[in-house]
């Protein structure tokens, strides 16, 4: 693909070296991949879509002061972002009941929560990602208890924001993940929002149908994934307009 020094490979994304020191290039496959990835599928288009998606909502959360390892969209599959330090816990807010959370606490699907709950899970792939405490993730020194505190405010923060954003197109935010990195400006140590936001990792619901917009599609078997991610980058405005081919379209005749 490219002579760039590959810094990590994971399930969805690629990271490479960035073009200036304390920068990465962050690529978006088409690579899903579910339940601890054994479930795989090439869904062609999504990481266009994922790249689209996540680079608008960082940019509308810097618009509202929420510092992000995000700076800018570089291409159709790659954006330019801050190197972080990653901090090892996925952060989960839910404000109706979806997935492992109808198991765990046999809440059916689609109840709304009294108030957001916030989950953390420890990002290990050979244990599964367990879920853990407050207590786990300081005690095991993951996070302290500042940064802890920090990545909560952020957290609701951007569920408030969200949820609004996409109430207004039409859909309901019924949990989502997040991650968060360190960086270190002039000595000083910051808490940023870093991964992505996208349907692969947000649960999004047509208000009036509720029909899932969001990677359940490709876990439960529903089919059209790929459409759906479109239907998402469509109502917030911003399906590319040449549509998903990378290249330039071969154009028949004459
Ligand atoms: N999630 C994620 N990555 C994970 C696990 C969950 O992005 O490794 C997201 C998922 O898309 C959903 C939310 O976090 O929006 C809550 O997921 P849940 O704990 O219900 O787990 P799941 O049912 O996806 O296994």
């Amino acid at each position: 693909m490219s002579r760039r020094r590959r810094i990590y490979d994971g399930k969805a994304k690629t990271m490479f070296e960035g073009p200036e020191p304390g920068t990465l290039i962050q690529y978006f496959k088409d690579d899903a991949t579910a339940f601890n990835a054994q479930k795989r599928e090439i869904l062609s288009g999504k990481g266009v879509l994922n790249n689209r998606i996540s680079a608008y909502l960082m940019t509308k959360l810097a618009e509202i002061g929420v510092p992000t390892a995000f700076m800018r969209r570089l291409n159709m599959r790659e954006q330019l972002v801050r190197e972080v330090e990653i901090i090892p816990i996925e952060v989960v807010i839910r404000n109706i009941s979806a997935g492992s959370f109808t198991k765990r606490f046999a809440v059916p699907e689609g109840t709304p929560l009294e108030r957001s709950v916030i989950e953390y899970f420890y990002k290990k792939d050979e244990l599964g990602d367990p879920m853990v405490s407050e207590e786990h993730i300081t005690a095991f020194k993951w996070a302290t208890p500042h940064e802890l505190d920090e990545m909560v405010a952020l957290t609701v923060r951007v569920n408030d924001f969200l949820t609004g954003l996409f109430l207004g197109i039409g859909i309901k935010l019924v949990d989502f993940k997040l991650e968060f990195g360190r960086i270190w400006i002039d000595d000083e140590m910051h808490i940023v929002l870093a991964d992505e936001i996208s349907p692969d990792n947000c649960r999004l619901w047509d208000l009036k149908t509720n029909e899932k917009l969001d990677k359940d599609r490709f876990r439960q078997d529903l089919g059209n994934v790929v459409e759906s991610y479109s239907e998402v980058a469509r109502r917030l405005g911003i399906m590319p307009e040449e549509g998903l081919n990378e290249g330039p379209t071969l154009v028949s005749g004459e």
